[in-house]
């Protein structure tokens, strides 16, 4: 792999069968000097074509900054991270295929103000040079899958609910038909009936192969639509099984406090009503 590679996108052996996502003993640290600080330390996770993985662990532990470093926008101190087997230093070129897309924690930033909805949707396939008049309909048939009705095509972001900008930047990161999609905190802006129809969205998507990573700082809110868990703690993946383990017997005494079943150290444990929530939606 590491010889000659004279031409870079011809070079990758990627059969789609490969880890779509594969982050090597990553370190990230900010600032400089005395003011350097740690912020993520060894992580290693792999992400299998399809697969849906949460990223849970409370604010600070690093998450965005994990979405960050998979995505090139920060550096990595340490370790590698590879997409689709090409590294990530070619996420330009990744991003211009659509290979990977990414929605952000403010919803308010996933979508540009001055754009239309349609010019929105439509934007990421002329950027791979899908021409305006085949990337309309294709933009189209995003909307239907996210369960918005086609009227919304003409109108600005800063008129739309919440809930319907979180859809159209799901949309918007799914047009393109990517291998993997980031969403960093998808539902934490959101009341609880819109979380529940974006996650119940976001598990039809499956249905096409896409793999999710899902960020979030509440295991309960991604437990139900993950396969695999992954926890961060101060920069570091304390634990990773699959949702079930993870919930059913959860090894590191964070994740027992994330569960609630742990004695309070910090914050609010889960109550009971919604351990018992979590766990009946992992049983059914
Ligand atoms: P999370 O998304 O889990 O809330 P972040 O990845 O945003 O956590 O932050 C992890 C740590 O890195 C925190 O201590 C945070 O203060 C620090 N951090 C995040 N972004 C920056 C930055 N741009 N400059 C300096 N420190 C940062
Ligand atoms: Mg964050």
């Amino acid at each position: 792999m590491t010889t000659a590679a004279p031409q870079a996108e011809e070079a990758v052996s990627d059969d789609g069968t490969g880890p779509v996502l594969e982050v090597s003993g990553l370190g990230v640290h900010y600032g400089r000097g005395r003011k350097r600080r740690r912020a993520l330390h060894d992580v290693t996770l792999s992400i299998a074509p399809g697969e849906a993985v949460g990223v849970i662990g409370e604010t600070g532990s690093g998450k965005s900054t994990l979405a960050r470093a998979v995505l090139g926008l920060v550096p990595a101190s340490a370790g590698s991270v590879r997409i689709a087997g090409e590294e990530v230093s070619a996420y330009g070129s990744l991003r211009r295929r659509g290979v990977i897309q990414y929605v952000f924690q403010d919803p308010l930033r996933s979508l540009d103000p001055d754009l239309t909805i349609e010019d929105s949707l439509v934007e990421p396939l002329l950027i791979q040079g899908v021409p305006r008049k085949e990337a309309v309909p294709r933009a189209r048939t995003f909307l239907d899958r996210v369960q918005l009705a086609p009227d919304l095509l003409e109108r600005l972001p800063g008129e739309l609910s919440g809930g319907q900008r979180q859809r159209i930047a799901v949309a918007r990161a799914l047009v393109t038909e990517p291998r993997l999609v980031i969403l960093d905190e998808p539902v934490s802006a959101l009341d609880s009936a819109n979380r529940v129809q974006i996650l119940e969205i976001l598990k039809e998507l499956r249905a096409s192969g896409v793999a999710l990573v899902l960020i979030s700082h509440d295991l309960g809110s991604v437990a139900g639509t993950a396969d695999r868990i992954a926890v961060l703690y101060r920069g570091e993946l304390v634990e990773a099984g699959t949702a079930h383990d993870v919930v059913r017997r959860p090894r590191h005494p964070y994740t027992r406090l994330l569960l609630g079943s742990a004695p309070t150290l910090r914050g609010r444990p889960a109550d009971r009503a919604e351990r018992e929530a979590l766990r009946a939606l992992l049983d059914a």
